[in-house]
């Protein structure tokens, strides 16, 4: 059967979290990108094994787990080695992404890709949904969340596409501007709307 997917994203702190949990609450599977890429790598995966064999097994913390930090230093000075990780991880993700939606079980599934557009992935959606947010109130609300600095939240925005780019690739968007319980009537909206393209 083919399965209708919707691809969910937005920028950090927009709201995709809080925005997936209420169509969860409604019976439709969520396929996390994040949570696969943690996955791909986890103990006794094929990620991790790959990875081990390039860097040594310094790369591990003492649990066996991968020092993501130590990962991020070396990708992040060496181009070659970032390109290279690329080359590894993103064929598996994106295997495991497809893997999932198709064994989803409720009548369409929510992909939810913090970077579908940037990583050009929207040729693996039927259709894409953006929350939308000021970028005063991402900055805002990411702050109060994680606990961290503008300076660094404000360089996680600068390597995400502009809130105008992602708006002109949208099929669907929620406004996520008002507060938690405005987002109750924008999701039971779509859901209606996606329940019966899904059915097409
Ligand atoms: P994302 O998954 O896109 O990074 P989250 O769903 O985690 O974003 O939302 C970021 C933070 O903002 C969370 O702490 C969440 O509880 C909060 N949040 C989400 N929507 C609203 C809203 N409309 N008003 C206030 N806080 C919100």
């Amino acid at each position: 059967m083919n399965t209708f997917i919707v691809g969910l994203t937005g920028g950090i702190g927009s709201g995709k979290t809080t925005v997936s949990d209420l169509f969860n609450a409604l019976g439709i599977t969520i396929v996390d990108a994040d949570v696969i890429a943690r996955e791909v790598v986890a103990p006794g995966s094929d990620g991790l094994r790959a990875i081990v064999t390039r860097f040594g097994d310094t790369i591990l913390d003492a649990l066996g787990h991968l020092d993501r930090a130590k990962l991020r230093t070396i990708v992040f000075s060496q181009e070659r080695e970032k390109q290279w990780l690329n080359g590894l991880l993103h064929p598996l993700i994106r295997e495991q992404m497809v893997a999932q939606c198709h064994a989803a079980k409720s009548p369409y599934v929510i992909l939810s890709v913090p970077l579908l557009i940037e990583n050009n992935l929207q040729t693996m959606v039927n259709r894409t949904l953006v929350v939308d947010v000021s970028r005063e109130s991402q900055i805002q609300r990411t702050a109060n969340r994680d606990g961290v600095g503008v300076e660094q939240i404000e360089s996680i925005l600068a390597s995400q596409c502009d809130r105008e780019t992602r708006l002109q690739a949208a099929d669907d968007v929620i406004s996520n501007e008002g507060d938690v319980s405005s987002l109750n009537e924008q999701v039971a909206d779509l859901h209606e709307k996606y329940l019966t393209l899904a059915q097409m």
